[in-house]
């Protein structure tokens, strides 16, 4: 729980990368990151990753186990390009539709550009909306997820909230984000991978270098998960649970509006 004078000082600053800033300007920051690398996120994913964020987004959507046998609506917000939603409506088949929510034009416009031919057109809609006030009603999706989304926001009780709010009863809440490595060894070989080769990375496939740095620093300001879990109880999800992925490089976290 914040104490209170935890919870004034949240109020008037918040962190971008390892930066103080204001967080009436953290959220303008974040969006000036993605509309500069929405037109090579999907190569850079592949990049940074090594491919492995495919994985994690397979072992996302196992886990959640959409129903197959009847019409379900997913909701993922900060869906950026359509990773999640996408392999979402493949497993779930015909009767299911899913909605992106992401507060990025550039990130949705790539994501509206993949899927506007092929299999699962017309199946996946892109909306604008910030996860701290989403543009849905009560109780309107079967399930939400988000993946690699949540350390962007800047009031992340607000946007569980919120995403608990919008979960029908028995639905279920899926987070996927990058966490604290639990592996001795791992944890010095992921810290020189992100803070030296991630940026570098950047600056060859990308010519930005400062956007790449951003996302690895965000990643270090992130709770880690036991922390994360505690926070998804005390926006009114039950039975949370979490998984590692790659010794801890991520994490799941499942949650249940019951
Ligand atoms: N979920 C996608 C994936 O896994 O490939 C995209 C993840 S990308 C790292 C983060 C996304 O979060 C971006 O598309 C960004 O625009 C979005 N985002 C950042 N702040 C947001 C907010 N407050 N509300 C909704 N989306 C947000």
């Amino acid at each position: 729980m914040n104490t209170s004078s935890e919870k004034r000082a949240s109020d008037t600053s918040a962190t971008f990368g390892f930066e103080d800033v204001a967080p009436a300007e953290r959220q303008g920051r974040v969006n000036e990151v993605f509309a500069r690398v929405a037109d090579r996120y999907d190569l850079m994913n592949d990049l940074m990753s090594g491919g492995l964020h495919r994985l994690w987004k397979d072992d996302l959507v196992s886990w959640l186990a959409p129903a197959t046998t009847r019409a379900y609506r997913h909701l993922d917000v900060a869906g950026g390009t359509g990773d999640v939603a996408s392999r979402v409506v493949h497993v779930a088949g015909p009767a299911a539709a899913a909605v992106i929510c992401d507060i990025s034009e550039p990130m949705l416009a790539a994501g509206r550009r993949r899927f506007a031919t092929g299999d699962l057109a017309g199946r996946i809609a892109f909306v604008a909306g910030n996860a701290q006030s989403l543009p849905f009603p009560d109780k309107s999706f079967d399930a939400v997820t988000i993946a690699f989304g949540i350390r962007n926001v800047t009031k992340i009780d607000m946007a569980l909230a919120e995403m608990f709010r919008v979960l029908k009863y028995g639905g279920r809440f899926i987070c996927l984000e990058f966490s604290e490595v639990t592996v001795p060894v791992l944890d010095q070989i992921y810290d020189a991978w992100s803070f030296h080769a991630i940026p570098r990375l950047g600056q060859l496939a990308a010519g930005d270098a400062e956007s790449y740095r951003y996302l690895v620093e965000s990643i270090r300001r992130f709770p880690r998960q036991d922390v994360f879990a505690a926070m998804l109880e005390q926006a009114g999800f039950e039975r949370v649970s979490y998984r590692n992925l790659t010794g801890g490089v991520a994490a799941m976290h499942s949650g249940w509006r019951l």
